[in-house]
């Protein structure tokens, strides 16, 4: 014979026998399968966190790869600012130096 666990609902107090939910009310009784859907909860939040972190990372790359046209033209052309402002704050430094070195 296999083993067989004997259960108390802490919802209802019925004893359950190899059950993961309760037979009368449906509560989840199994230690196991908690611990499996806690982990899982877990485990998905920190996948939601991560991909969000990379997608703030990543948000000009994902307008410029946008199906709509018209969104992947808007990221080009923050990723041309981006650059430009790059170039200007390059220059601004540049001129900076030269001028403090007169
Ligand atoms: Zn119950």
């Amino acid at each position: 014979m296999s083993t067989t666990s004997h259960i108390k609902c802490p919802n209802c107090g019925v004893f359950n026998t190899n059950k993961t939910h309760c037979e009368s009310c449906g509560f989840l009784i199994s230690h196991q399968e908690k611990e499996t859907a806690r982990a899982k909860t877990v485990q998905e939040e920190e996948l939601v966190s991560a991909v969000e972190k990379i997608e703030k990372v990543n948000f000009i790359k994902k307008l410029k790869r946008h199906p709509f046209f018209l969104v992947r033209f808007f990221g080009w052309i923050l990723n041309s600012v981006w650059i430009v402002l790059n170039i200007i704050g390059a220059f601004i430094a540049w001129f900076v130096a030269m001028v403090a070195a007169g």
